[in-house]
């Protein structure tokens, strides 16, 4: 059986979670605020 999850980029996730199934609830980092992170810079935090 085969699932098509169409996930809104950019999706961020460890190596060692490669093969893991994404449930993406939330789009975004409700923090956002830390000075090393890139991640989300761009992106504006909301439920999905
Ligand atoms: S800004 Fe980056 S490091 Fe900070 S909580 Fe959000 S995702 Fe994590």
């Amino acid at each position: 059986m085969y699932f098509h999850i169409a996930y809104e980029e950019p999706v961020f996730r460890p190596p060692s979670e490669g093969r893991s199934l994404i449930l993406q609830a939330t789009i975004g980092c409700s923090q956002n605020q830390c000075r090393f992170c890139g991640m989300y810079k761009m992106k504006q935090f909301r439920l999905r």
